[in-house]
């Protein structure tokens, strides 16, 4: 009987390794299959980078209403009005530099001469753009016709497959333009309202701050949310050859927005305010690196005000207003990157460009600059309205989207730097005013240097 039961305990361990040694090697094969599978890994890899995504999302909403009502509040409309024309003419002014810049530089490189155009797909379908459309489209937005629902807003973000064409659009987002039309309105008449109005100012400031102090948090998760946005992002890329093939193209682009955040953001704010601007770059290091990681100047909003807020010490009654405005309309990366991408485009179709094209191009760069939302590739929708002005086809769009995640990221980089670049310039013009008021006012929402 012993026997028999030592025979028996053999079988079972004999089983129990042979289980083990089949689990094994099925894991195994279970890793090597799910290895093979890239969206898996796109999966596991983007997982707490599109957690960080959704966390800076989700204060973008709270963050650009309280700051944008108390920053109106704590100004007289005279003071708002000037702050905002100082804001508008700077945005205009650098926009149209950068476009200018863009437009040297592809007509000396000529990165589409030499190119042949036949490598890449211009199939797909492009979105139906025009500028009449764009300009309506931003009027509208800024009158939303529900509160409720501009939080909701469909913004157009193009769908890029595989082999790089447009195959049509999802909405995501915010109307940011409405509700800053709406929160300076709101803003301004709570300023009017006397001691009634106070309860609403402390209201928005404390929500303000709470905000902050949630973006604070959030900070802390940036760097592990960042690195594992880079691992999805590397392990997504299939095709690194389009890279070399499009070289010329992306060095006019990379060199262009070089040349504008090293040299002329820097000298403009140099020149205006006498302090040292590369130390300003560097206090905005943050905020350019997350903008670089998520090609979103909206999501990157938080961060940029805490830089300026914190690490450059700009008024808040500045920052408030100037950051989410400038986070909407001025986007110099993006302007440039159009009118390069729009003369880059007419090269490769042996299209010469006489002045008043070139001229139409600055035009409508600015202006698609300014239509597109702060959200991933709307510079490449918007691209559309620069072609269909000049009378390229916009089909060819497709032409330049296989490059453009990586352009996008380093065109968001410099749209939040001239954002912040904008604060610290129109603080200086306005220190006079907001001198002024330090003296009589009673609301302390300052921060001064
Ligand atoms: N991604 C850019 C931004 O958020 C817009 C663009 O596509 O140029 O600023």
């Amino acid at each position: 009987r012993q026997a028999a039961r030592l025979a028996n305990k053999l079988m079972l361990s004999k089983a129990l390794v042979a289980a083990q040694v089949r689990n094994r090697i099925g894991l195994g094969v279970v890793v090597r299959e799910y290895a093979s599978l890239s969206h898996l890994h796109k999966q596991y890899f983007g997982f707490p980078g599109e957690i960080l995504m959704r966390m800076l999302k989700l204060v973008i909403l709270p963050l650009i209403i309280s700051s944008m009502i108390t920053g109106v509040a704590a100004l007289d409309s005279e003071v708002s009005g000037k702050i905002g024309l100082r804001a508008v003419v700077y945005y205009f002014s650098t926009t149209i530099i950068a476009v200018i810049l863009g437009i040297v530089l592809v007509m000396t490189i000529k990165p589409g001469v030499s190119q042949e155009a036949e490598h890449i797909d211009r199939t797909g379908t492009t979105p139906n753009v025009t500028t009449v459309d764009t300009l309506l489209d931003l009027v509208r937005n800024m009158f939303p016709e529900n509160l409720l629902q501009a939080c909701f807003q469909q913004v157009t973000i193009i769908n890029i497959t595989k082999d790089y064409k447009i195959v049509g659009s999802y909405s995501d987002g915010i109307n940011v333009l409405g509700l800053i039309v709406f929160c300076v309105a709101f803003g301004l008449v709570i300023g009017k309202m006397g001691e009634r109005g106070r309860i609403l100012l402390e209201f928005f400031d404390a929500l303000n701050e709470a905000t902050m102090r949630l973006v604070q948090i959030i900070m802390c998760y940036m760097p592990v949310g960042i690195l594992f946005l880079i691992a999805a992002k590397i392990i997504e890329v299939e095709d690194w050859e389009i890279f070399r093939k499009m070289g010329l193209y992306m060095v006019t682009v990379l060199s262009g927005l070089a040349i504008h955040s090293t040299i002329c953001l820097p000298l403009i704010y140099f020149a205006i305010v006498r302090k040292n601007p590369y130390t300003f770059t560097l206090g905005m290091a943050q905020a350019l690196v997350t903008a670089l990681m998520i090609s979103s100047s909206s999501a990157t909003l938080p961060v940029t005000f805490r830089c300026a807020e914190e690490n450059l010490r700009i008024d808040k009654r500045i920052t408030r207003f100037v950051l989410p405005v400038g986070a909407t309309i001025n986007m110099d990366g993006t302007a440039l990157y159009e009118a390069v991408a729009a003369i880059f485009i007419a090269q490769l179709n042996d299209y010469s460009l006489d002045v008043g094209q070139i001229v139409t191009i600055s035009i409508t760069a600015t202006v698609a600059s300014i239509g597109a939302a702060g959200v991933p590739n709307a510079g490449l929708v918007t691209m559309v309205i620069v072609l269909t002005a000049v009378g390229l086809p916009a089909n060819d769009v497709t032409l330049i989207v296989a490059v453009d995640w990586l352009l996008d990221r380093f065109r968001t980089m410099i749209n939040v730097l001239g954002d912040a670049y904008g604060a610290g310039i129109v603080q200086k013009l306005s220190r006079r005013e907001l001198e002024r008021m330090d003296v009589t006012s009673d609301v302390d929402v300052t921060n001064p240097f």
